[in-house]
């Protein structure tokens, strides 16, 4: 995954690739104070019980929602005991109802398309002040499970091409509803940086007989293994404290993920949020699922890998940044993996042995 790192951390600026997105990184320790001070200035506050009175997403509000998909139950006698809903987004980025296009499996030349798409929202618990990283791993997998099972509906429209899983947690990292939630946007289109990284993955592959992301990476860049994930810090992070969790087997599609998968992701996904929270000031954050493209060739399903990017909002992008698409990452990414590493979360046998036992 990443050349040899240096046996001690270096003190001067350096320039690393990201070979999986093709992006440059500038490191610059000389911008930060020491890497264990980082804290978020605007940490998330609990949600309070005002807030949840007048919250759509809360349990007995359905009615002030756009159509729900589905839900998930305790019980199927009681289905107005829901855990998870996936509702249509009542301001959609693009619409379901108008006539989709069929391009074909590549963009469309003329540089204009019909905004046919889905966009919808994950509503992860039906208890306001409850946050995703509350719940337990396995509740955490039965979120991912629901991610599937929509992602596989989308899928079967021919005009889909590629299917955005996000979250924001916290204004800053854009959220801007409290309850907890992510969200599901599907393509007509397959995104230029979607493009990119499976071009680069694909550079990799061929260069080298192997996928960029099954080799092991070096062990300073690891925080945490489970049964069938990584987690980690890559070689050439763009945000400071950026983690990647990826699957120790190979696969292209997330949506391929089973549920005892699923739990296993669900804890080291719970485990990552509590890490982060800890030692960072219980930050807004991003989490991003990275897939295949809908429809891929057998040659780019052998070399595309998927993985989940979680990123701390602790800085804002600035000029240099916008115009170059060069991040400047103040943090050395073996020093972020090392102090999450160490990072003691209380319940962490807890969470690794609950989910092993449920799968
Ligand atoms: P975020 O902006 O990340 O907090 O995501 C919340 C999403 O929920 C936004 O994209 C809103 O458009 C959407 N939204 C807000 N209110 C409702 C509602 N009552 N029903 C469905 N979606 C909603
Ligand atoms: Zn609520
Ligand atoms: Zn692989």
């Amino acid at each position: 995954m990443a050349p040899q790192l240096p046996s001690s951390s270096p003190q001067n600026p350096e320039l690393r690739k990201d070979i999986i997105n093709n992006k440059w990184v500038n490191f610059s320790p000389a911008r930060s104070k020491r890497p264990s001070d980082f804290k978020s200035k605007s940490p998330v506050s609990d949600p309070n019980q005002k807030q949840s009175q007048e919250c759509p997403f809360c349990i007995g509000h359905e009615h002030e929602c756009a159509p729900e998909i589905f839900r998930v139950m305790d019980d199927p006698n009681s289905p107005s005991k829901w855990r998870i809903r996936v509702i249509q987004n009542l301001y959609p980025a693009l619409s379901r109802d108008i006539e989709p296009q069929n391009t074909g499996l590549d963009n469309p030349d003329c540089g204009v398309v019909a905004g046919f798409g889905f966009h919808d929202v994950v509503i992860e618990t039906s208890t306001h002040p409850v946050h995703l990283f509350d719940l337990s791993g396995y509740g955490v997998g039965e979120v991912l499970m629901a991610y599937k099972k929509r992602v596989l509906q989308i899928a079967s429209f021919d005009a889909i091409k590629y299917i955005q899983v996000f979250k924001n947690h916290g204004a800053s990292a854009g959220a801007s509803m409290s309850h907890s939630h992510s969200q599901i946007i599907a393509l007509p289109i397959v995104p230029p940086a979607i493009s990119t990284r499976l071009a680069a993955m694909k550079e990799y592959f061929e260069q080298t007989g192997n996928c960029v992301l099954c080799e092991k990476p070096p062990k300073e860049l690891l925080i945490h293994e489970s049964r069938h994930f990584i987690s980690v810090v890559p070689f050439a992070a763009s945000y400071a404290f950026e983690i990647w969790i990826i699957p120790r087997y190979h696969s292209a599609h997330f949506h391929d993920i089973d549920k005892e998968k699923a739990n296993d992701l669900g804890g080291l996904l719970k485990l990552m949020l509590k890490k982060m929270g800890l030692q960072l000031n219980n930050p807004p954050f991003n989490f991003m699922i990275h897939t295949a493209p809908v429809r891929i060739d057998d040659a780019h399903l052998s070399c595309s890998h998927w993985y989940l990017q979680i990123v701390p909002q602790l800085t804002v992008l600035a000029g240099f940044e916008v115009a170059t698409g060069c991040h400047i990452n103040p943090v050395f990414p073996e020093n972020a993996a090392k102090i999450l590493r160490e990072v003691n979360v209380e319940d962490t046998e807890e969470i690794c042995r609950e989910d092993s036992e449920r799968s």
